[in-house]
């Protein structure tokens, strides 16, 4: 079975936005295609993991998912790397009367899919993303999970460290690191599974 570095997209492997829907405002985050490459080279498969709720609230739909991936692939292609897949959650939180769904993170139902679709072990895996539902997500699939500070990290740091300090237990674990940027995550990565630092 093959290990993984699953990507959230939005203030993770592309500046953060709100619902975007045009594929002419996406940029690649600082640095991501660097990140990419050295994750390739250690032979990490690339799964960008991304709740898109947009398209149950109405606001595009999934065509326009689909032409906001294959834009990021566009701007990855120059930098001789590509993500092994994209999947994405198209649902409304349940929390705001949405039908439930298993995919929407929290809940590690995309990083479960894409394990089973692409033979992936998640416990040799990663998950990194801005948000706190990132890290659920990827510690509730079996998976390391690192935050980083850039899109919503802020604010996530302050809710996942309060929510793990106070005791609340979740028994997925309570382990996750925290890196600046995509960049300094793949440093991390790299360092614990080389033990080399960068
Ligand atoms: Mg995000
Ligand atoms: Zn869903």
């Amino acid at each position: 079975m093959e290990r993984a570095v699953f990507l959230d997209r939005d203030g993770t492997l592309i500046e953060y936005r709100s619902y975007p829907g045009d594929p002419g405002d996406v940029k690649l985050a600082p640095g991501a295609a660097e990140a990419l490459r050295r994750l390739k080279g250690l032979n990490f498969r690339l799964v960008v993991v991304t709740n898109q709720s947009g398209v149950a609230r109405g606001y595009f739909d999934e065509s326009a998912v689909e032409k906001i991936h294959g834009r990021i692939r566009e701007l990855l292609q120059p930098e001789g790397i590509a993500p092994d897949a994209f999947y994405y959650c198209p649902h409304g939180p349940a929390e705001e009367g949405y039908e439930g769904c298993c995919c929407r993170k929290p809940l590690p139902g995309m990083i479960l899919q894409a394990a089973k679709d692409l033979g992936l072990d998640p416990g040799k895996s990663w998950m990194i993303g801005d948000s706190a539902c990132d890290i659920r997500a990827g510690l509730s699939g079996g998976c390391r999970a690192i935050l980083l500070r850039t899109g919503r990290g802020a604010e996530s740091e302050l809710e996942l460290f309060s929510a793990f300090t106070v005791g609340q237990k979740e028994k997925s674990g309570t382990m996750f690191s925290v890196a600046d940027d995509l960049r300094a995550a793949a440093g991390l990565i790299v360092q614990a599974e080389t033990g080399f630092s960068t």
